[in-house]
């Protein structure tokens, strides 16, 4: 029973139990946090043990504070990838021009982290795997608020009750679908689509990006250490769902739009045959009018899916983690719910509206916008060091409220 099912009575039993799903980077951040307020917390999710493997992800702005908070910063530090050079191609390889990749991404130098992403769900799972209840290879299957909590039902069977649940389970989150119902309202495509494969490392590269685009295709190296991941990126009129879930049609779809494309893209589409750890999704936000129904909330991707073209999608999930976090520390979800998104919207909407830049700059569609972008990016590499974008620290996290942690 919580303060809301007897709004009327002075005895309170607080919000105890909490499930989340999905254990990548919004799961494990609210899951540590809720632990620390005294929750009893279960992450379930659907893959054997958290997913490495992607490309590098930025920690940025008011994110900081969230890792530092949770004592990850050192070895974030350590992890960091300078990244030194990004490096525009055209046509048979022709240099467009090359720049620090700050003066891009906004980030700072010396302060912003950019660490491989597996090097950060290590981080955050290691932060939490003792204090909190895994469920791996399996996922909700049902849930029922009709009670006084949250009866769900799990795919490798059984059902357990559940105070509250927390869906951080990423941009095509299933319990939102559960709870919401299908994604395609909150789902605002932005014309492109993409895949990221790991691959042998061609060029040589070390710490730098190196992008060829012609209009609506970009193809990119990103070289960290000896590993390298390609990222290929394509408009396409809508979201390619048919392609979800089905690796060939994933790859056949890559395959056919890069054809006969130059510089070092055949390269990549052998690797593509041979690649086993494709990430294929839609280059799309996910806009939820409430983070929030009944028992039940949403954070990071499944929320507010920023897109990579903001570079934000990370740091609004370790910030959306921590403030969900922080407006349950005592218990009252309903309060709880309505503070977290009432203190956390702005930022969010602030940094998804930054995906006009990314676009610009990462992918023009006509030969004109690419010519003008051109442009930009070689008055860019005449410019001074990033010192930021306020946008990304918009927000000031407020401290970790001091809960007294209940006896179990
Ligand atoms: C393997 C992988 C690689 C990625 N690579 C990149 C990249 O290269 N560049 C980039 O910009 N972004 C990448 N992302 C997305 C990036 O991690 C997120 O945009 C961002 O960090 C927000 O994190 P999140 O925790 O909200 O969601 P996500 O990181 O998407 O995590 C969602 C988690 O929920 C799990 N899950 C999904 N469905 C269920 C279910 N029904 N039940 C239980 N668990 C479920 C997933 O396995 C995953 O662990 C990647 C995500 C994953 C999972």
């Amino acid at each position: 029973m919580t303060l809301t099912d007897q709004p009327n009575h002075g005895r309170v039993t607080p919000a105890r139990t909490v499930l989340v799903s999905g254990a990548s980077i919004a799961g494990p951040t609210v899951a540590y946090w809720l632990n620390r307020y005294g929750y009893e917390v279960t992450v379930v999710e659907r893959a054997p043990a958290p997913r490495s493997g992607g490309y590098p992800i930025d920690i940025r702005g008011t994110a900081l504070g969230v890792v530092e908070r949770m004592g990850l910063l050192p070895r974030l530090r350590e992890a960091h990838i300078e990244m030194e050079r990004m490096t525009f191609y055209e046509g048979e390889g022709d240099v467009v021009a090359t720049l620090r990749p700050q003066s891009v991404t906004g980030g700072v130098a010396g302060r912003d982290l950019e660490v491989r992403r597996g090097d950060l769900t290590d981080a955050l799972y290691g932060s939490v795997r003792d204090d909190v209840e895994f469920l791996f290879n399996d996922s909700i299957v049902s849930l029922d608020q009709s009670g006084h909590g949250v009866d769900v039902t799990f795919k490798g069977g059984g059902s357990r009750t559940f105070d509250l649940v927390i869906a951080a389970d990423g941009m095509h989150s299933h319990t939102r679908e559960l709870v919401f119902g299908p994604e395609e309202p909150f789902h605002r495509y932005l014309g492109y689509s993409f895949g990221i494969l790991s691959m042998p490392n061609l060029l040589g590269l070390k710490n730098e990006v190196a992008m060829w685009n012609d209009p609506g295709r970009a193809a990119a190296f990103y070289a960290t250490g000896d590993e390298v991941n390609a990222l290929l990126t394509f408009a396409y009129p809508e979201t390619p769902f048919h392609a979800f879930g089905n690796l060939q049609a994933q790859r056949d779809l890559i395959s056919e739009i890069f054809a006969g494309v130059g510089w070092v893209v055949p390269d990549m589409l052998a690797a593509l045959r041979e690649a086993d750890d494709l990430f294929f999704d839609a280059v799309a936000q996910i806009r939820a009018p409430r983070w929030s129904s009944g028992r039940v909330a949403l954070v990071g991707d499944s929320a507010f899916a920023p897109s990579f073209l903001t570079g934000q999608g990370t740091s609004l999930a370790l910030v959306g983690a921590y403030m969900l976090a922080a407006s349950l520390a005592h218990g009252d979800y309903v309060e709880g719910f309505a503070a977290y998104e009432r203190d956390t919207r702005g930022f969010v909407t602030a940094n998804q509206d930054l995906v006009g830049e990314g676009r610009i700059t990462l992918m023009p569609t006509t030969a004109e916008d690419l010519r003008r972008r051109d442009e930009r990016l070689r008055n860019l590499s005449e410019m001074p060091p990033s010192e930021g974008n306020p946008v990304h620290s918009a927000l000031v996290l407020p401290e970790p409220p001091v809960v007294e942690r209940p006896s179990r």
